[in-house]
C-alpha cells in the first residue's frame, strides 16, 4: 500500500458561499472566514492505493489477491481489465481533531463543505498520480455502496480494506461495524483503466438526488441484471 499525504488543496470561497447561501459582508461571512483559515492551517487530505491484479473473474464478481468481491456490475466493468487500483481518499482526521462535529449545527454544515473540498483535492491528486505514474489513460472507478442497493454491497468495504492493508495506521481512516468510514468525508473504491466512463449514478434509480453526477443508464442496468450474461 502506498500513501499520498502531501496533497495541495484550494478552497473556493466564493463558490462555497453561494452553495452555503452565506451573504457577502455579513457576520456569517466573518465566521466562515475563520473556519476557512482553520481548514487551511490544519487540513491534511490523504490517499492510499495499491496496484493489484485480478486472479479470477467469476459469474458475479472478481477475485483479487485471494479476496472475493461480489458485484455483477464490478464484474461487468472489469471485463477487459487485469490491473486495478483499490484506494481510500480522505479529507484527513486532522479536520475532526481541530473542529469536532457536534458543537454548532450551522458551523458543522459549513465545516463539512470545507472537508468536501479537501476530499475532492485528494480524489484529483490520486487520479493524476496514478494516471501519470502508471500511464493509465482514461480511468473510471466504482465504490462499495454506490448506486442502487445491491449494485455493490457496502459490506464489501471490509474486503476492500482487507485488500489494502492497515488503512487506519496509514492515514487514520477507520471502518465502523456498519461499514461507514470515519472521518465522514472519505471515499473508497477500485479505480481501473476504462475507455467508457462509469458513475454509480448510472445504475441508481433515486429520483431528484441533488448529488447525481450522471443520468440513469437503462441499457447498462439491463446488462447487469441476473441472467443477462
Ligand atoms: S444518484 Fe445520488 S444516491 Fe444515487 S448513486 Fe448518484 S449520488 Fe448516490
Amino acid at each position: 500500500m502506498e500513501i499520498l499525504d502531501k496533497i495541495p488543496f484550494l478552497i473556493n470561497k466564493d463558490a462555497l458561499m453561494r452553495q452555503l447561501m452565506i451573504e457577502k459582508d455579513s457576520e456569517d461571512e466573518k465566521e466562515f472566514d475563520e473556519l476557512i483559515q482553520l481548514a487551511i492551517q490544519c487540513g491534511r487530505p490523504k490517499a492510499v492505493f495499491l496496484q493489484a491484479f485480478i486472479d479470477e473473474k467469476t459469474n458475479d464478481g472478481v477475485v483479487i489477491n485471494g479476496i472475493t468481491f461480489t458485484s455483477k456490475t464490478l464484474r461487468h466493468n472489469l471485463s477487459d481489465v487485469q490491473r486495478i487500483f483499490p484506494f481510500v481518499i480522505t479529507c484527513g482526521t486532522e479536520m475532526d481533531d481541530h473542529f469536532p462535529p457536534g458543537s454548532d449545527i450551522l458551523k458543522d454544515f459549513w465545516w463539512d463543505a470545507l472537508k468536501m473540498q479537501l476530499l475532492n483535492a485528494a480524489r484529483l491528486t490520486l487520479r493524476k498520480h496514478l494516471s501519470e505514474r502508471f500511464r493509465l489513460g482514461k480511468t473510471a472507478s466504482m465504490s462499495p455502496g454506490s448506486g442502487d442497493v445491491g449494485i455493490w454491497h457496502i459490506e464489501q468495504q471490509r474486503q476492500l480494506f482487507a485488500l489494502l492493508g492497515d488503512v487506519k495506521n496509514a492515514i487514520g481512516v477507520e471502518l465502523t461495524d456498519t461499514c461507514l468510514m470515519v472521518p465522514n468525508k472519505t471515499g473508497s473504491g477500485i479505480l481501473y483503466p476504462a475507455q467508457i466512463d462509469f458513475q454509480g449514478c448510472e445504475v441508481c434509480h433515486r429520483e431528484n438526488c441533488p448529488s447525481r453526477r450522471a443520468a440513469f443508464n437503462a441499457s447498462l442496468w439491463e446488462e447487469i441484471q441476473p441472467g443477462s450474461r
